[in-house]
């Protein structure tokens, strides 16, 4: 084993990342995590999570993933702050540019996560948990027998409206073309559920409120001569139009889907690429919760550590 090189760096700090970090230390493996520009990851970004096991009376989203950080800094994982702009998977040891820093590693996990669209509207960012979600399984239980409003019209968004029309007494689903793109069974579904109204060719122009959203701008039409501007009353805005899984870095090494996110071996958390492995968000375009990703990072660590023995590294 080469001295300057580490036996296995973890590419960031959310439920993936901090679960491989509590694995890969218990198993002697010295893992040294970066948390990126989001410590916490996306968890941090919602209020209370009440579907984590083990926490019968809910936790904050931050208190969770600080829970996880600690759980890992005391077998032994160092924590680091900082982004990494560069890999090079070609080399061995594999390195990892964080800043001015070059990490050689024998293995890496990347739990880089996805980050949530949104629509780039200035009240979004002011009523950020204050009515605005990009997760309704995470904060929809908070609007039961409200009325709230998905933005999106693919499968995540009926998804997403389905799920909360179940909890709210009023779901508005807000459609910027004519038609959904949804699978024709989630379209049928939507359209069949009694308190879900389709806004067809309708935007957002702006969110208004006290200081939680009370109601949302709508154009309907824009720029035809049938355009016409509405307000909706609504307690919450839930996003549902897509994610970005945070792989731009790797893409010149890793086999990415035609989403961007990184293909895994089956039932396993291997890469193309030997010694690299991923867990979480990043390389789950479909479940992506806290749970999965956790587990997703445990099964990372674990290869992790078979390979490392393996390799006798
Ligand atoms: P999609 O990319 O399929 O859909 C995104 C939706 O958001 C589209 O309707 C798109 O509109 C809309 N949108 C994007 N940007 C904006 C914007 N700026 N303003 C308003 N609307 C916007 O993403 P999903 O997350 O829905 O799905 C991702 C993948 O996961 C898909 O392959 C989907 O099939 C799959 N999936 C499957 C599920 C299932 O099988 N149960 C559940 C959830 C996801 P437009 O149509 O105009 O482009």
């Amino acid at each position: 084993m080469q001295d300057n090189a580490i036996r296995t760096l973890i590419i960031g700090g959310g439920p993936a990342g901090y679960t491989a970090a509590i694995y890969a230390s218990r198993a002697n493996m010295n893992p040294i995590l970066y948390e990126g520009i989001q410590p916490g990851g996306q968890l941090t970004t919602t209020t209370e999570v009440e579907n984590f096991p083990g926490h019968p009376e809910g936790v904050t989203g931050p208190q969770l993933v600080e829970d996880m950080k600690k759980q890992a800094e005391k077998f032994g994982a160092e924590i680091r702050q900082g982004a990494v702009t560069k890999v090079d998977f070609s080399k061995r040891p594999l390195e990892v540019t964080v800043g001015k820093d070059v990490v050689k590693a024998h293995s890496v996990i990347i739990a880089t996560g996805a980050t949530a669209r949104y629509l780039g509207l200035p009240d979004e960012q002011k009523y950020m948990g204050m009515g605005v979600s990009a997760c309704a399984t995470c904060d929809g239980f908070f609007y039961r027998k409200k009325i709230v409003a998905v933005v999106g019209g693919g499968d995540s968004a009926c998804e997403e409206a389905l799920y909360l029309s179940t909890l709210a007494s009023k779901v508005f689903l807000i459609v910027r073309k004519p038609y959904l793109r949804a699978s024709k069974v989630m379209q049928d579904r939507v359209l069949k559920r009694e308190n879900i109204t389709v806004l067809f060719s309708c935007e957002t122009l702006s969110l208004f409120g006290e200081e939680v959203v009370e109601g949302a701008k709508i154009v309907q039409d824009r720029g035809t001569d049938r355009e016409q501007i509405f307000d909706i009353a609504i307690d919450g805005f839930f996003l549902a139009i897509g994610h970005t899984p945070n792989t731009a870095v790797f893409k010149d090494y890793l086999t990415l889907d035609d989403q961007g996110y990184i293909v895994l071996s089956s039932n396993g958390s291997a890469t193309n690429v030997p010694g690299v492995f991923a867990a979480g968000d990043v390389a789950d375009p479909h479940y992506q919760q806290a749970i999965t990703a956790a587990a997703m990072g445990c099964k990372a660590a674990l290869d992790a550590e078979a390979y490392l023995l393996q390799n006798n590294l």
